[in-house]
C-alpha cells in the first residue's frame, strides 16, 4: 500500500480562511536536512522520509501538514558523515534554535490544539527539543499541545531485533538499511543500484578531529545496506505510522483525542 500523500496543506490555505480552518486542529511540521547519504541515495533522504511520515500522520489525524523544512542542523562525522562530502547544507546550532523557536511561536499564535513536529535528521533532535522547551517556558496555558518525534524513536525494539539483527544504533543508520529501504519504498526513482556497505559502523558519543571519514564511512554510508528492499521499507513505514498515531492519540500527550481522531479505526 502506497502512502496517500496530501492531507490538508496548511500553506495552500488563503489567509482569510486560516483561523476557522485550523481552529482546534493539529498542525504537523516535518523537519529534515539536505545532507549527503552516500552514492546511492539523494541529498533529500531526510526530507523525503520526514515529509512522507508527516503527510501520512496528518492524513490520519485529519490535520494540516506544513511544507518540510529543508535546512537544519550540521551533519556530524559519527552520525551523518560530516561535512567531508559535498552537498550537505546546514545552519549553526544557535541559528537553528532561533529559527525553530520563531517558527513554532508563529504557529502557536494560531488557534490550533496541537503542534506535532516530525523529525527526519538525527542531529536536529536536541535543537528541536530546546526550541520547544523555550516556547513551553514562555507560555502560561497548555494549548497548543507540543509534541516532537524523530521517526526512528518510534521503532519498537522487538521489530528491530527481528528485522535488523545487526542493528548498529540509530546514529549509524545513515544511508544504511532502514533509510535505503524507506527510499526504495517511497521514492525508488531516486535510488541507484549501488549498495555500499560499511561493516564497522562508528560508535556514538565519540568525536575525533580531524575526522577519518575513510574509516567511519564507506563513501558516506555508515552501516550495512545488505538486505535493503522496498518491502522492508513499506513494513517500517507503516510500523512507525501506527506507533505515531498511538503516541499522539493514545494518551501520551496531555490532550484527549479529538472527535475526528476518536472515530478512526
Ligand atoms: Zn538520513
Ligand atoms: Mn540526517
Amino acid at each position: 500500500m502506497k502512502p496517500r500523500s496530501n492531507g490538508r496543506a496548511f500553506a495552500d490555505l488563503c489567509s482569510p480562511e486560516v483561523h476557522d480552518a485550523v481552529e482546534a486542529q493539529t498542525l504537523v511540521w516535518p523537519v529534515g536536512s539536505i545532507e549527503q547519504h552516500g552514492p546511492h541515495l539523494p541529498l533529500s533522504v531526510d526530507l523525503v522520509i520526514a515529509e512522507a511520515f508527516a503527510q501520512q500522520i496528518a492524513r490520519e489525524l485529519a490535520a494540516f501538514a506544513l511544507p518540510v523544512q529543508p535546512v537544519a542542523a550540521r551533519s556530524l562525522p559519527q552520525s551523518g558523515g560530516g561535512l567531508a562530502f559535498p552537498g550537505t547544507v546546514f545552519v549553526r546550532g544557535g541559528t537553528l534554535i532561533d529559527f525553530l523557536a520563531d517558527t513554532i511561536r508563529s504557529l502557536c499564535a494560531l488557534p490550533v490544539r496541537r503542534l506535532l513536529i516530525v523529525n527526519g535528521h538525527f542531529e536536529n533532535e536536541p535543537f528541536v527539543f530546546e526550541a520547544l522547551d523555550q516556547i513551553a517556558c514562555e507560555r502560561a496555558g497548555h494549548e497548543p499541545e507540543l509534541i516532537a518525534l524523530s521517526w526512528w524513536s518510534l521503532v519498537d525494539d522487538g521489530w528491530l531485533r527481528a528485522r535488523l539483527p545487526a542493528f548498529p544504533g540509530w546514529h549509524a543508520e545513515h544511508g544504511g538499511l532502514t533509510e535505503t529501504s524507506l527510499m526504495l519504498y517511497l521514492r525508488p526513482d531516486l535510488v541507484t543500484a549501488s549498495r555500499p556497505c560499511h561493516d564497522d559502523p562508528p560508535r556514538p558519543g565519540i568525536y575525533l578531529h580531524p575526522a577519518d571519514t575513510a574509516s567511519t564511512t564507506n563513501n558516506g554510508v555508515l552501516s550495512s545496506t545488505t538486505g535493503a528492499n522496498a518491502e522492508l521499507g513499506e513494513e517500517l513505514f507503516w510500523h512507525v505510522v501506527g506507533n505515531a498515531m498511538a503516541l499522539v492519540t493514545g494518551g501520551h500527550g496531555l490532550l484527549r483525542p479529538s472527535p475526528a481522531e476518536r472515530t478512526r479505526p
